[in-house]
């Protein structure tokens, strides 16, 4: 599981995250939402869902399946997805 990453560029400091998370994972600190006890994300994604500018989010990864190969890096230009 992945932690919320917060863009400091986009933060508000509303404090919408701060008010829904349930753990008190994330708090608003010099204008700012932050992180402050990533110990106690329970991953739950309510910052994420209730952020009015998207500025918190959990980022998400791709897995592949156990028995197929990743994609080579021609693979993935012919996708248009970059380096
Ligand atoms: S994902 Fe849930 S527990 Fe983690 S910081 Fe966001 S609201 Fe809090
Ligand atoms: S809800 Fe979004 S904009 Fe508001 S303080 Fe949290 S991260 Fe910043």
């Amino acid at each position: 599981m992945l932690l919320p990453v917060i863009n400091v560029q986009r933060c508000i400091a509303c404090g919408v995250c701060e008010r829904v998370c349930p753990t008190a994972a994330v708090k608003i600190e010099q204008q700012h939402a932050v992180l402050v006890k990533p110990d106690a994300c329970t991953f739950c994604d309510r910052c994420e869902i209730a952020c009015p500018t998207e500025a918190i989010s959990r980022s998400f990864a791709i897995r592949f399946a156990p028995s197929s190969q990743p994609l080579t890096k021609a693979q993935l230009g012919q996708l248009n997805l970059g380096d």
